[in-house]
């Protein structure tokens, strides 16, 4: 059988066409005919199935080592599909460091609807089992799934899939992963017990921010048919050109994501000695590597984050960035950078923000395939426009009018400007 690498590039063909081309045929056609009345056509509508859309959903189900994928219009319309296998009154759990757009679907939405959704730290996995468990004497059954997401966003904790799914299925409960962070080149979540796998493929699998998708994988049929018959009901398929671009992004998949780490790891060597910042969030670092590896990721992925030191203001940073564009969403060959309070994380209570760790001072990078030294170039002029500005306010403090901590000042006087 094809390996990994292979398998981005070629899929699975579909035998769905008789010229040769080496690429799948976008397919717009939205019916196809019928060769008589009583025939059973491979497609009849292209809602039910399409092949460019076949072809992506094989592609990625082999690549997370399932049995059925699905393609959805959106990573949401993907959460969408698959929540909507379960019946009011259902509990499910759910990491308390999720996506935000997700925490809003299955609040705003799902628990309208009957679901009872409850957050819990994926992290602490004795608050995780007590959770799924419920309390019988008192009338609380089982949770039917528990919900997280490989790493958490912007702090980049690492989740147990394993851990988690064996928790899950000690009381019957489903384990569903949000895979984003990640994608199968670093951790297929299917072969650690988890039954779900969900991907917004506007991130890392398509890879070029200009697409929105996103695909479902799992290998049990009956999942496979009960979110089959969501996909096909509730109707936020993936139209063909964008299955195209999805299936042409996954392509390039292991190169990027192999640059994206490697460029990633050095600005978060380079972050952490660097005197106007205070605490790094990558999981791909040399000291965290054992953890990685023994909740069976292959890397530390593209993303990090990172606090500034008390004084300095991550919008001097952030508004003084030249390459690194400043800009939500992440996993695609451009770098973007952005401030999760004001912009990814805006939505939440500054309290529970603050509770999660997610502070004022914290800055998220999502790093692309650029070349690492023009990145920590722009990261170190930014951080020049801060210092200046921090200094500035400094002059303004000394003249008693406000009061910027001088220690900080002292640190980055010492060594900051080179
Ligand atoms: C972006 C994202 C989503 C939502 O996907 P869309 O394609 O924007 O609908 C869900 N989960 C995670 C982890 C994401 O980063």
């Amino acid at each position: 059988m094809a390996r990994f690498n292979t398998q981005l590039v070629h899929g699975l063909p579909v035998n769905d066409n008789n010229t040769g081309a080496v690429n799948p045929p976008i397919y717009n056609s939205t019916t196809y005919a019928f060769e008589s009345v009583n025939a059973m056509p491979r497609y009849d509508y292209a809602r039910s199935g399409n092949p460019t859309r076949d072809f992506l959903e094989r592609q990625i189900a082999q690549l997370e080592h399932g049995t059925r994928g699905f393609a959805f219009a959106s990573g949401l319309a993907a959460i969408h599909a698959v929540l909507a296998i379960f019946q009011p009154g259902d509990r499910i759990i759910v990491g308390d460091n999720i996506y935000g757009g997700s925490y809003s679907q299955f609040n705003e939405f799902f628990t309208r609807w009957g679901l009872k959704i409850e957050s819990v730290d994926a992290q602490d996995l004795t608050a995780l089992e007590a959770a799924i468990k419920g309390d019988q004497n008192n009338g609380i059954a089982p949770a039917k799934a528990v919900y997280f997401e490989t790493l958490t966003n912007p702090l980049l904790k690492v989740n147990d899939a394993h851990a988690i799914a064996e928790i899950a299925h000690a009381y019957g409960a489903l384990a569903i992963v949000d895979n984003t962070f990640v994608t199968p080149y670093l951790q297929q979540p299917l072969d650690l017990g988890v039954d779900v796998v969900i991907h917004s493929a506007t991130k890392y699998l398509a890879g070029h921010s200009e697409v929105n998708a996103g695909l479902v994988v799992v290998r049990r049929d009956d999942l496979a048919n009960r979110i089959y018959f969501n996909q096909n009901r509730l109707g936020g398929v993936l139209a063909p050109a964008e299955c195209d671009a999805v299936r042409r992004g996954i392509q390039t998949l292991a190169l990027r994501m192999e640059r994206q780490q490697e460029n990633t790891l050095a600005i978060a060597q380079y972050l952490l000695a660097h005197p106007l910042v205070r605490t790094v969030h990558y999981p791909g670092l040399p000291s965290a590597s054992e953890d990685l590896a023994a909740k069976g990721l292959k890397g530390g992925g593209g993303v990090l984050s990172f606090e500034v030191v008390p004084g300095v203001d991550p919008a001097d940073v952030l508004d003084n960035l030249h390459l690194f564009h400043l800009a939500v969403s992440l996993g695609a060959v451009e770098s973007l950078a952005e401030l999760p309070c004001r912009m990814t994380h805006f939505e939440l209570p500054r309290e529970e923000r603050l509770k999660i760790g997610i502070s004022d001072e914290l800055i998220r990078l999502s790093v692309g395939i650029e070349d690492a030294a023009d990145l920590i170039e722009d990261l170190g002029q930014a951080f020049e426009v801060a210092y200046e500005a921090l200094e500035r306010s400094n002059r303004v403090a000394s003249d008693g009018i406000t009061n910027v901590a001088d220690d900080v000042l002292t640190v980055a006087n010492d060594s900051c400007v080179r």
